[in-house]
């Protein structure tokens, strides 16, 4: 027997994709950079510039909620400065002829949503969502500037700050959306990871979730990262380029 050759790991393609039953992606960092988003760890990340213990923990909010109200209103700012690219829109389209096809993110920044994409999962939260302490999620606004730093529903003398509904660092994940993501995960037959990288739990957990639950995995990635071993399939690209090659589109 001759050995077998592997594929070119940059040109893997579907050309029936649209025939799958469930298509699960699950993006991260790496997508949103590709829009000029400043990635938050890693070499050059936003927690080398700042501490996370002063603008990203509960304990942070608590002790100066101002800073840290300031600190995610100039990260909104940096966002609505960073347009989406073909790869969100690659995603749409997909959306639009197979209803399949499923968005789990770890991203916080809404681009795929303003993009107009159907996110399923949002592992980590939302930067423009602000929540009370007392009524949950009172704001959802794509602006730099809250809306109201304070709760528009509790007495105005005794009304608290309202705090960003992400995930910050020592905070307990959101159970409810991880169980939902784990449900999407379990049903589908191809599994697409996209900019993401295994350093960050849970990336690494939904892609051994659907590995063993027999999905096809594929990662979409420039470059080899912690995670990538979990691949069955690797394609070396940028997010763009790596959806148009898997997913062709031709109508
Ligand atoms: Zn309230």
């Amino acid at each position: 027997m001759s050995p077998e050759i592997p594929p070119d790991p940059r040109c893997i393609s579907i050309p029936g994709w649209q025939h799958l039953q469930r298509i699960v992606l699950f993006t991260g960092a790496g997508l949103s950079a590709e829009s000029g988003v400043p990635t938050y760890r890693g070499a050059g990340g936003i927690w080398h510039q700042y501490r996370y213990q002063d603008y990203a923990c509960q304990r942070a909010f608590e002790r100066d909620p101002v800073k840290v109200l300031d600190f995610h209103a100039l990260r909104r700012a940096t966002v609505l400065d960073c347009p989406p690219h073909a790869g969100h829109a690659h995603i749409r389209a997909m959306q639009a002829r197979h209803p399949g096809v499923q968005v789990i993110t770890q991203n916080i920044d809404g681009l795929l949503q303003r993009a107009g994409v159907r996110v399923e999962a949002e592992l980590h939260g939302s930067l423009w969502r602000l929540r009370c302490p007392v009524h949950g999620v009172r704001i959802d606004q794509a602006a730099a500037e809250f809306a109201s730093r304070r709760c528009p529903d509790c007495p105005p003398e005794r009304a608290p700050w309202l705090r960003p509904d992400i995930t910050w660092f020592e905070d307990a994940v959101n159970t409810d959306v991880f169980e939902h993501a784990a449900m999407l995960v379990d049903d589908a037959e191809l599994f697409v990871g996209i900019g993401t990288s295994g350093a960050v739990w849970p990336a690494a957990g939904f892609a051994e979730r659907a590995r063993q639950r027999g999905a096809r995995l594929i990662e979409i990635n420039p470059e080899d990262n912690e995670a990538s071993s979990l691949y069955g399939e690797r394609l070396r690209l940028p997010a763009s380029q790596g959806l148009a090659t898997l997913f062709p589109i031709n109508d």
